[in-house]
């Protein structure tokens, strides 16, 4: 019988006040029903931001060192669960082992970047236009966090987002994404293993239109950072811009791979299989364009074909598997749309096109890695985001129009250029309308202690990751000391 799981609010686990769940199974395996995680509703939120203003209250009068103290230990224990994290990641988002041990690690790496952070926290002094007198800058938390989370990295990208949050003082109202609720969960119990106060942290479990709304759009939650599909980010954005919330966006990508004819072709070859169907394309940076030049355009889609088509998909948890499943049906039957609208464009299927059914992959959300080519520019396959295993090939007469085709999409998260040329790789990363431009590598890959975003419909302007996530989740105040003892008027005394 599967485990029935419950909210962490108020400092004990709860269950959700309507009394329903959503059941959380293996998308290789549809057998093995992981457990049943509540679906909340707008009471538990409310009760939820009532416990975290208290737990606020506590938690930015605690030293900013001591805060990154908790961290320091969060992340020694996610060390040593590395492995049992990654295995029961993978049960329940499917991505093959290596990947969910990343997923984990890029967590281990936020967290002592994070536990460091609370050392640091830097203002500015600077000189003021007055005598004596002394002008600085500090940074404040600003209140209760909402943290709102996509089903591809369980692990990394609540990090990203609680981590900051926290040694930055504020107190987090987490729901994860509803389909790899098991990893939140687990994430929050290593919190409060750690020694985080319980009050700080409040998981409460869910579907987006009803407890992520709920969170949104509450008066008590000063903050909503969010990672998911664009069209969820452009409702949230309405709301926040409404109630005047504090916003961050991280949305949808088309990123393209760059292969010049000077390339490196056997390089540009492993970047693209691991670009475009590691995590079975399921990455908001996955390469889900590859634009190639007309003068090693056929020689390289034949060796991509090949190569390809001989990745093994199966079950994450199994050693040889290369390509796990979609996350669920509905993700295949949107794969499955695409392929229709690739065929219907007239792009020519090369490779895949089809489910993998039947023997191991009867139980499971399996689609075959696919590759169109002949796609032009304007076709929905080369603007849309699928977020599955399909790759479109487009040629392309010089770089130049690669950087158009490159910019002609209205995503810009990530982009990759192969080429020898060191001209061409200075102008790719002038010239690439993206957040991200890796040379001769994939256009995934992201380390945690850089800034983590994308441009146009991609973002709303703020960063994950490294430094500047620090920004978004705390506020400059400016402070000024006037020990001159007479009344002088900034912007109006002359200096004498
Ligand atoms: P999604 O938008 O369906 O859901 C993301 C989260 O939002 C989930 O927790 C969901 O419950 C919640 N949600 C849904 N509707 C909501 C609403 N109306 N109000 C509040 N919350 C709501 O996305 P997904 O399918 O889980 O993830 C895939 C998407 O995430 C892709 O578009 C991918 O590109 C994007 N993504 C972006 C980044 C990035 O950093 N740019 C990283 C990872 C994933």
């Amino acid at each position: 019988m599967a485990k029935t799981f419950k909210n962490f609010i108020g400092g004990k686990w709860v269950a959700p006040s309507t009394g329903s769940y959503v059941q959380n199974r293996n998308p290789a395996d549809t057998n093995d029903l992981i457990g049943r995680f509540p679906d909340s509703g707008k009471k538990d939120v409310a009760e939820a931001v009532k416990a975290a203003a208290a737990g606020f209250a506590r938690w930015r009068a605690t030293p900013a060192p001591a805060r990154g103290d908790v961290l320091k230990r969060v992340g020694d224990l996610m060390v040593a669960h590395k492995e049992a994290l990654a295995q029961e990641m993978t049960r329940e988002m499917g991505k093959v082992l290596a990947e969910t041990r990343g997923d984990v690690q890029e967590g281990i790496d936020t967290a002592y970047y994070a536990a460091s952070e609370g050392r640091r926290l830097f203002g500015h002094t600077v000189p003021s236009e007055l005598h004596r007198k002394f002008a600085m800058s500090y940074r404040r938390p600003i209140g209760v966090a909402g943290l709102i989370t996509p089903f591809n990295f369980p692990m990394a990208i609540p990090t990203w987002k609680m981590f900051p949050a926290l040694v930055c003082g504020n107190a987090v109202i987490f729901k994860p994404s509803e389909d790899v609720p098991a990893t939140g969960h687990r994430l929050v119990e290593l919190l409060l293993e750690a020694g985080l106060p319980p009050e700080v942290i409040q998981l409460v479990h869910g579907r987006g239109e009803t407890a992520g709304q709920a969170l949104v759009s509450h008066a008590g939650v000063s903050l909503i950072s969010f990672t998911g599909s664009t069209a969820t980010g452009s409702k949230i954005g309405e709301m926040c811009g409404r109630m005047h919330k504090r916003l961050s966006l991280e949305m949808g990508g088309k990123n393209a791979q760059i292969v010049m004819d000077d390339a490196d072709l056997d390089l540009a070859l492993d970047g693209v299989l691991w670009g475009a169907f590691g995590t079975t394309g399921q990455r908001c940076t996955a390469t889900s364009r590859l634009i190639l030049h007309q003068k090693i355009h056929d020689r390289f889609l034949q060796r991509l074909a090949d190569a390809a088509g001989k990745l093994r998909l199966g079950d994450g948890r199994q050693p040889r598997t290369e390509v796990g499943p979609l996350i669920h049906e509905a993700a295949r039957e949107k794969v499955e749309r695409y392929v229709e609208i690739g065929q219907g464009e007239g792009a020519e299927l090369v490779l895949g096109g089809k489910r993998a059914t039947g023997g191991k992959y009867a139980d499971g959300w399996f689609y075959r890695p696919t590759i169109f080519a002949g796609v032009t520019p304007k076709m929905r396959i080369a603007t849309e985001e699928i977020f599955g295993p399909v790759l479109s090939v487009l040629r392309v007469r010089s770089f130049d129009e690669a950087v158009r085709v490159n910019n002609g999409v209205p995503y810009g998260l990530s982009s990759a250029l192969y080429t020898r040329d060191v001209h061409l790789a200075f102008r790719a990363m002038e010239e690439l309308d993206n957040g991200i431009t890796y040379v001769n590598a994939p256009t995934i890959g992201a380390e945690a202690h850089l800034p983590f975003g994308g441009v146009k419909q991609t973002g709303n302007g703020h960063r994950e990751g490294g430094w500047e996530v620090y920004e978004f989740y705390s506020e400059t105040k400016v402070c000024y000391v006037d020990y001159s003892g007479v009344l002088q008027r900034a912007q109006i005394d002359n200096y004498d």
